[in-house]
């Protein structure tokens, strides 16, 4: 028996979860925010209970050894060493990481030359993983990437119709991005119909605040929406999701922006479900307000219910049929009416929401009819899980 950390460490936050391996029960978790500014706040879940900590915490290394500390304040675990495994998200792989990897400094290294790929993310995953490096430095330590799952699509899926050079010299093509959970739900799926993964065609929707749709065969990824960055595919809680590259320099124009860079923020930060509703990212807040009666917030819904019918669409094209499409993240796992709406538009396919099943939140569950040729599948993800798996999985 040995504890497993999985940690997921962005510019200001730092996430955890806490697993008895091979068990893989989850002993306990939890979040620190506000890392590096004032007043942070410091959550852990354990044993059913919440507690909290408000306090300056200046960077990850302090937010780590807090952490730890905590464990062992709490009495999760006697010593640091009762520890044996630590996994951690990392956004970007590139062309490099095609499957998780043990950490070295050189994999420290080529993370942190990644940062152009990612830059909001990659350097904070990088500080993370420099950080539990230096408390704990003898534990099997995996860094585990967001589009590792992704390094299975095909070329002509993964190129954009741009000079091949481009490909060649840069490496400019599409990553994708919700890797881990894409496939964590694909292997759920196969368990849930009762049917090996290598036989079955998925079309799996990471609907969060950050969104994805991904075309599964044989548990492999074929294709997904988000492309170079996460800032393509669907309409997001504040991204734009895909767009003509033409309407940038229009833009700038308009608004009198001299730097790119600036266009590019309002497309991952002022866009999406925001920019269209001029309310709130958050779902529940669209909702509420459609519900009320409000026009622009409806139209926000429609065009997002919209982007992923589309590219669901475009996915049973892809693929030549499909046996399930999956729901899962925030609003997959909790809203029925999103769930509802995007499956009634596109039943041609073969797809038919049974209502009493779809009433459900955040619970794993078929919510097709059992008629229905294609099935529909909520299926809560658990990004965390996977990790601390691959950690026990390349432990030497
Ligand atoms: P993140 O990408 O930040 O991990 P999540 O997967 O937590 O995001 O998803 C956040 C989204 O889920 C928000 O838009 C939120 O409104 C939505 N969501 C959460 N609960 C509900 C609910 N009960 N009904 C509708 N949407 C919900």
């Amino acid at each position: 028996m040995s504890k497993t950390i999985a940690i997921n460490a962005g510019s200001s936050s730092l996430k955890f979860t806490l697993y008895e391996m091979p068990s893989e029960e989850e002993i306990a978790s939890g979040i620190i925010e506000r890392v590096g500014l004032k007043d942070s706040v410091f959550t852990t879940k354990y044993n059913g209970e919440k507690y909290k900590v408000v306090k300056d915490i200046n960077n990850h290394e302090i937010a780590i050894q807090m952490v730890l500390d905590k464990l062992i304040e709490l009495k999760v675990i006697e010593n640091y060493e009762e520890i044996t495994g630590v996994g951690h998200r990392v956004v970007a792989g590139g062309e490099i990481f095609k499957d998780s990897a043990l950490i070295t400094d050189e994999v420290i290294t080529q993370i942190e030359n990644l940062a152009e790929f990612a830059p909001l993310h990659n350097p904070a995953n990088a500080t993370g993983i420099k950080a539990f490096k230096k408390l704990l430095p003898t534990i099997t330590s995996v860094a585990v990437f967001d589009t590792s799952f992704h390094a299975a699509m095909p070329k002509e899926n993964y190129l954009y119709s741009i000079p091949m050079s481009y490909y060649e010299d840069f490496s400019a093509r599409k990553y994708g991005a919700h890797g881990t959970s894409h496939k964590y739900v694909s292997e759920r799926a196969a368990e849930m119909l009762g049917k090996p993964l290598e036989d079955l065609k998925l079309i799996t929707c990471h609907l969060g605040n950050g969104g994805s749709i991904t075309a599964v065969e044989g548990g492999k990824s074929v294709d997904t929406s988000m492309g170079f960055t996460p800032l393509a595919g669907i309409t997001m809680g504040t991204r734009s999701g895909d767009i003509d590259a033409s309407i940038l320099p229009f833009l700038m124009k308009k608004l009198g922006l001299s730097d790119i860079n600036e266009m590019i923020y309002i497309l991952n930060n002022k866009s999406g479900l925001l920019g269209l509703s001029d309310i709130s990212s958050d779902m529940r807040d669209v909702e509420e307000a459609a519900e009320a009666g409000n026009e622009q917030a409806q139209t926000a819904l429609d065009i997002f219910y919209n982007r992923v019918q589309k590219y669901i669409g475009q996915y049973f094209a892809l693929l030549n049929g499909a046996d399930a499409i999956v729901f899962t993240a925030g609003i997959g796992e909790n809203s029925p009416e999103t769930r509802q709406i995007i499956i009634d538009g596109i039943n041609w396919f073969g797809a038919e929401i049974d209502e009493e099943a779809n009433k459900v939140r955040g619970k794993e569950r078929i919510i097709s009819t059992p008629d229905s040729k294609v099935k529909v599948l909520l299926i809560p993800t658990d990004e965390e899980i996977v990790i601390a798996r691959d950690v026990e999985r390349l432990r030497k």
